[in-house]
């Protein structure tokens, strides 16, 4: 693997050009792959290497890609799975999904000087758990049991939260006063499914708060709209996303459940199996929101070589959201005269772009 691949190479940058032969095309949705949270988190690695050197310690996949965890284990990064297993005093990067209060407590112990690369949007959720707990409500968390996401918000107010995973599971909630029930969710879950969850919900709380603002975050929801849209129209989907990624696999089911004739996830072009594309004639294309575009441009080509010659980018939203960096990385990469934060160049349609 290329050590010095652009792991934040934007999906704004132009296609390659048509080539290969055949009558296939690709329908390409947009916005697809990095959202700002991965950004923001692949950033703080590199940052990180960059300003204090290797190892530098990631507590968990800084983001739900195999190929950024590979990459960034090239540079230098050491991924270990808790706190227990970084070094006394030693450096340690927490993912973009977030931990519990107690992981922070762990990491204290042992002196480790930590980075917090937690999505801000995610952080927005334990805020949320911490001032319902506060007031005493029950709480019930919607989202997938195990998801390190959801071990982090629940680690917020263990005494206070539920998780339920599906609609069925509603059934399982107890509650102390139906009255003072309140519902959050994961960031990343699938829209129509959490909305039907939360339905079930309501039917036996029927005075059930709704939190103060969506939780399935901006770039999620981006995203399944974007394959909505183009679904009906493709014979075959290709989500390009490691199996872990909870938005990723939220794709392949809502590809399939508006209209498209099969949809398969794969991790990188060399998963693809040319007896998929047997008699298609579009495939789209999309990827979850830790994946790097290069990923999609080798399935692109992978797919130009096969009788898919032409891309066509079926856009459904323009993103504009950036995050900061942590502040005391910010702080000492100033101090160290090193550049700021690097936020993207505005995500602008280049030509080979459709709205
Ligand atoms: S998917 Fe949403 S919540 Fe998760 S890192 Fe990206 S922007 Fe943040």
């Amino acid at each position: 693997m290329n050590e010095n691949v652009d792991l934040r190479a934007s999906a704004e940058s132009p296609l390659p050009a048509s080539h290969g032969e055949g009558t296939g095309r690709i329908l390409l949705a947009a916005p697809r792959g990095y959202c700002a949270g991965v950004d923001r988190a692949v950033d703080v690695v590199e940052k990180a290497l960059e300003l204090y050197g290797a190892p530098v310690y990631v507590r968990k996949e800084i983001v739900h890609n195999k190929f950024v965890v590979e990459s960034l284990t090239k540079r230098g990064a050491i991924f270990v799975q808790e706190t227990d297993e970084v070094p006394e005093g030693a450096r340690v990067v927490f993912s973009a999904h977030g931990v519990s209060p107690a992981v922070h407590a762990a990491a204290a112990t042992r002196h480790l000087a930590t980075i917090d690369a937690t999505c801000p949007l995610v952080t927005k959720v334990h805020r949320e758990a911490v001032r319902f707990a506060k007031e005493d409500y029950d709480i019930v968390l919607v989202g997938h049991q195990g998801h390190e996401e959801v071990e982090g918000t629940f680690g917020e107010a263990p005494d206070h939260i539920q998780v339920v995973g599906t609609p069925d599971e509603v059934d399982n909630v107890v509650v102390r006063d139906p009255s003072r029930v309140v519902w959050i969710s994961q960031t990343t879950l699938s829209v129509d499914e959490t909305r039907e969850t939360v339905d079930r919900l309501r039917q036996r709380f029927p005075q059930l708060i709704d939190p103060p603002s969506d939780d399935i975050c901006y770039a999620t929801q981006n995203r399944q709209v974007a394959v909505k849209h183009i679904a009906p129209q493709v014979d075959v989907m290709v989500v390009v996303g490691s199996a872990n990624s909870s938005n990723s696999v939220r794709l392949v089911e809502v590809a399939l459940e508006a209209g498209a004739g099969a949809a398969y996830r794969v991790d990188k072009a060399e998963e693809l199996e040319p007896s998929w594309f047997e008699g298609t004639r579009t495939v789209g294309l999309t990827s979850g929101a830790s994946v790097p575009e290069i990923l999609v441009r080798e399935v692109i080509e992978w797919l130009q070589d096969r009788g898919f010659p032409t891309v066509e980018v079926a856009r459904t939203e323009t993103e504009s959201t950036t995050f900061a960096l942590p502040r005391d990385l910010r702080a000492d990469l100033k101090k160290a005269g090193m550049a700021p934060a690097r936020p993207h160049a505005p995500r602008v349609a280049g030509p080979n772009h459709t709205k």
